[in-house]
Parts: C-alpha cells; sequence; structure tokens
C-alpha cells in the first residue's frame, strides 16, 4: 500500500488498482489530479468522515467523471455542499452502517465528534480511518468535560476492541498538548494494527511516541507526515 498525505485528515491510499481517497478537505500539493493523471488504478472511491470544514469539501464532486463512489458520512446530507455531489453516485453512511460493491467493502462506526469512522476492506487489506473519533482530552477543562470525553471514547472503543487492521488513520492532534497520544495509545492496545498513520495536528512538529507508547513487543510502524505530498509504502 502507498499513502499519500493531502491534509489534516486527508490522504489518498493506493491499494494494487483501487484508490481510496479519505476526508480530502483541501489538497495544496495538488496530490488528487496528479494521481488521476498517472492513471495507476482501476476505481476510486471518495470517502468523508463528517461535515467539518477541515474534513469535507464539496470540490471533490469535480472527480466525479472517474469515481466509482463517493462514501459520505449521513451527517453531510445537510451541509450547504452536499447538493453539489453526483446523486446517482454517492452513498450516505449512517453510524453502524455498512456498504459495499465487488471492489470494497465499508463499515463504518460511531464518532465521539460529528459522524463515523470508516473501516474499508479492499483486496484483503482492512483499513480503518478514525475521522474524528478521539479521546479528545482538552486539558484546561472542566473536569466533568473531561470524564464525558473518555467515557464517550472508551465506549466507542467497545464496538473496536479485539478487531486488527493492516493500516490505521487516528488523530494525534498537538492542540491537546500533553493529552495529545492518549486516544491513539488506547486504540493501539485495545485493537491489531499492523501499521499507524498519526493525523488531525496541522501545524505541529511530526509526532514520535512517547516511550511506552506501545506495549513492549507489539511495537508497529508509524507515520506522521506534516508536509502536503509527502508519501509512504506499508
Ligand atoms: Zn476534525
Amino acid at each position: 500500500m502507498e499513502v499519500i498525505y493531502l491534509l489534516n485528515s486527508g490522504f489518498l491510499v493506493h491499494v494494487d488498482d483501487v484508490l481510496l481517497v479519505f476526508d480530502a478537505f483541501d489538497d495544496p500539493a495538488g496530490v488528487i489530479p496528479q494521481e488521476l493523471e498517472k492513471g495507476r488504478y482501476e476505481w476510486l472511491y471518495f470517502f468523508a468522515s463528517h461535515a467539518h470544514f477541515d474534513h469535507f469539501n464539496p470540490e471533490i464532486a469535480k472527480f466525479s467523471t472517474k469515481t466509482r463512489r463517493y462514501l459520505l458520512s449521513e451527517d453531510i446530507r445537510s451541509n450547504g455542499g452536499a447538493n453539489r455531489m453526483p446523486k446517482e453516485q454517492t452513498s450516505w453512511i449512517g453510524t453502524y452502517d455498512s456498504w459495499q460493491d465487488d471492489v470494497v467493502s465499508v463499515t463504518s462506526f460511531s464518532s465521539t465528534d460529528e459522524g463515523t469512522s470508516f473501516l474499508v476492506e479492499v483486496n484483503g487489506k482492512q483499513i480503518f480511518h478514525a475521522g474524528d473519533f478521539n479521546w479528545w482530552d482538552w486539558t484546561g477543562d472542566t473536569a466533568e468535560n473531561r470524564k464525558l470525553a473518555e467515557n464517550a471514547f472508551r465506549k466507542q472503543m467497545k464496538h473496536l476492541a479485539g478487531r486488527s487492521f493492516d493500516l490505521v488513520f487516528f488523530p494525534v492532534d498537538g492542540r491537546l498538548g500533553p493529552s495529545m497520544e492518549r486516544g491513539a495509545k488506547v486504540f493501539c492496545a485495545e485493537t491489531h494494527p499492523k501499521a499507524f498513520v498519526a493525523m488531525h495536528s496541522v501545524g505541529y512538529p511530526a509526532w514520535q511516541p512517547s516511550a511506552g507508547f506501545f506495549a513492549a513487543g507489539h511495537e508497529i510502524p508509524v507515520w506522521a507526515p506534516t508536509k502536503a505530498g509527502e508519501r509512504h509504502s506499508f
């Protein structure tokens, strides 16, 4: 698999002849048009986890002639940009929903923010994109709110614990300061990812897992891109 960083939580993933594009709200390096120009793919799918401006941008509709399907979280339907999406090519995905065709199989989970996270199975690979699902532990917040955030996160983890993923995209947001890797750490401990990509941390230095982030013997490759257009193979 080859992964290219668009921006924020936006990534383009090559899985053999399938192209998956997640949360492409902006693409300052022009990755999407360049990759489509190269033509090294058979099928193209766009995903958007929720309607927030830093995840969904109806500009993705301009690639409709090359796109097999737009898989968009249900909450986007009431977004002003939704009517720009080609109706016959768009599927609205609720939480705990599923969708499949002869190429990809998609399962959605709830988020701790708006919308969904996605598990995409393609060519025997399992790829999880968290969207804004995270333990949003804002250290300046009240103890009560911090507990609510933790509870929401742990409740949702119960639906994910024990699953295996070939590749995971998960927020490690610099704005959370000392809590930035808190959700990611629990996620890695309770599921079985084979590789981890950090996201949702625009403007912060590349994240490095702290000592003890992975349980001993469970270290996996980590990638934390900071520059639009950076690429990495897994
Ligand atoms: Zn976000």
